[in-house]
C-alpha cells in the first residue's frame, strides 16, 4: 500500500487523530509510507474520514 495526499489538504487534523503513526499535519497533512506497514486499516479510515477527499490510497 501507498498513501499519497494529494492537493487540496484544509489542515483538519483528522488524520493526524486516527493514525498519527502515519499521518502528520504541519501546513498540510504528509504521510510517512515507511510507517504505513500494519497500519493500512487506519489509512483506509482516514481515506474514508477526510472531508476533502485528498488521502489516495493506492494498493
Ligand atoms: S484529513 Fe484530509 S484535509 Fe484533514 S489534515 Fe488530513 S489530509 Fe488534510
Amino acid at each position: 500500500m501507498y498513501v499519497r495526499i494529494v492537493e487540496g489538504c484544509i489542515a483538519c487534523g483528522v488524520c493526524e487523530s486516527i493514525c498519527p503513526n502515519v499521518f502528520t499535519v504541519y501546513d498540510t497533512a504528509q504521510a510517512d509510507n515507511a510507517n504505513v506497514p500494519g497500519f493500512e486499516s487506519e489509512c483506509r479510515e482516514a481515506s474514508a474520514a477526510c472531508p476533502v477527499s485528498v488521502i489516495k490510497i493506492e494498493e
